[in-house]
């Protein structure tokens, strides 16, 4: 059993010595004191069905025996930054991830976090073309650097950081944009903020397929390879943003971007690669790669001996665990049963995503579309109170986000659904 401070102890520390821009979810933070695969356990030994873990990196369970014991006996061994000297871990796991992408993909760099990926990448898209114009999609989260926050472009998740060369897209937002699911119509403001926006030339694009702070929106079906070809015609690179749509969370295929057809000429990755150990990548071509030499580049600990042996475990446990398979075959249970729940609550106005990265929008009223904002607070705390955690997020924070670890199954889906079916039945 636990024997640490209590929850009230650890908020009052929180108060004292941790940042003020620090929030938690519940009206009561939840003090978690252990995770085992898709469960979780607070101060009481009490268990929560874990609906969110995926959005906080887990994407094989939480402390898998796998990947806990790579990294014991790692750490056991040897921990030390990742440049300078040779170190088997770090070459083996930049060849499985390197296997894993499409075409010529296949020159990785590591980095601690997904901003530092983007960072990077946009970095290289910019060396590479020679051209500082990048476009980014609205409502997209990218990062908490300046670059990545520039090309963030939802207010709330922006300071007043100096934004440059950065061009934001029209959304192609299947349930509140113009042009509900037509792809390439959206694509056109692409093309147009390229003509009118720029010389006529970009250093780049980047989007996530699937928007995840932005509150789980699929780019809407055809966007991305009209919007690719209109940057490749103007000589820019696209980046695929897999920070929370890779690593087999849509179950139909490994990386978001594939859901729509397309090959990036960079992708960058974190959260799930590492299943909770600080890890993200940057993987390019042999050919864009080069850019980095023109001056000295390293990152201390990015893909450092102990964060690259838990990630290649991670990697090794989704294949064995068939976990994309799974992703397909429970999220699209469960995208089948939140739909028909929509059938029986007027206040579900959307229910997408694929595999198990879901949404669930809450509006007051359908036609209008209007936000409901406090309802998403009271079903999310009342499901903690029946042993649900779910996520929540979107620009007006009105939508669920449900992202559990990938050995979620059947059953899973079902408590968490009858879950939100009888705290609904209660509003
Ligand atoms: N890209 C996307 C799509 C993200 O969701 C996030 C984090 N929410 C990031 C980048 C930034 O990753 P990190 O917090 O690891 O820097």
């Amino acid at each position: 059993p636990y024997t640490g401070p209590s929850a009230a102890e650890i908020l009052q520390k929180r108060k004292d010595f941790l940042s003020p821009s620090m929030f938690t979810f519940y009206k009561n933070p939840l003090h978690l004191v252990d995770g085992k695969m898709q469960y979780l356990f607070d101060e009481q030994g009490r268990r929560y069905l874990d609906g969110f873990g995926g959005i906080a990196t887990v994407c094989c369970g939480h402390c898998h025996p796998d990947v806990v014991e790579a990294i014991i006996n790692q750490t056991k061994r040897l921990q030390h930054s990742t440049i300078l000297y040779l170190h088997h871990a770090i070459a083996e796991f930049a060849e499985a991830l390197a296997k894993k992408l499409p075409g010529d993909l296949n020159v990785v760099f590591f980095t601690n976090s997904g901003t530092e990926a983007n960072e990077l990448a946009m970095m290289m898209a910019r060396l590479y073309t020679g051209c500082h114009d990048i476009i980014s999609l609205r409502n997209a989260y990218h990062g908490n650097a300046a670059g990545t926050m520039g090309v963030t472009a939802q207010s709330n998740w922006k300071f007043n950081v100096i934004q440059s060369g950065v061009h934001h897209a029209l959304n192609p937002d299947q349930y509140r944009g113009d042009f509900g699911s037509d792809g390439e119509k959206y694509a056109k403001d692409v093309q147009n903020l390229i003509d009118f926006g720029t010389c006529g030339r970009v250093g780049g694009f980047i989007a996530e397929a699937i928007q995840g702070v932005g509150g789980i929106l699929e780019l809407a079906p055809g966007y991305l390879p009209a919007a690719y070809s209109s940057v490749r015609k103007a000589g820019g690179l696209c980046i695929a943003d897999e920070v929370q749509s890779g690593f087999a969370r849509t179950g139909s295929h490994f990386w978001g971007f594939e859901n729509q057809g397309v090959v990036p000429d960079i992708v960058t990755m974190a959260k799930g690669i590492g299943n909770g150990i600080p890890i993200g990548a940057v993987v390019t071509t042999p050919e864009i790669a080069q850019v980095l030499t023109r001056s000295s580049y390293f990152n201390t600990f990015g893909g450092n001996p102990v964060c690259t042996a838990g990630a290649h475990a991670v990697l090794k446990v989704l294949e064995k665990e068939k976990l994309q398979e799974n992703a397909f075959v429970v999220g699209s249970y469960l995208k089948q049963r939140l739909t028909s729940l929509q059938d029986k609550y007027e206040i579900i106005g959307d229910v997408r995503g694929r595999g198990l990265m879901l949404g669930v929008e809450l509006v007051t009223d359908r036609q209008l579309k209007t936000p409901a904002k406090a309802e998403t607070v009271h079903v999310m705390d009342q499901m903690k109170e029946l042993g649900v955690l779910i996520g929540k997020g979107g620009f007006y924070g009105n939508v669920f986000r449900i992202t559990p670890p990938l050995c979620f199954t059947k059953e899973d889906a079902d408590f968490l659904v009858d879950a939100m079916d009888y705290t609904m039945s209660k509003i």
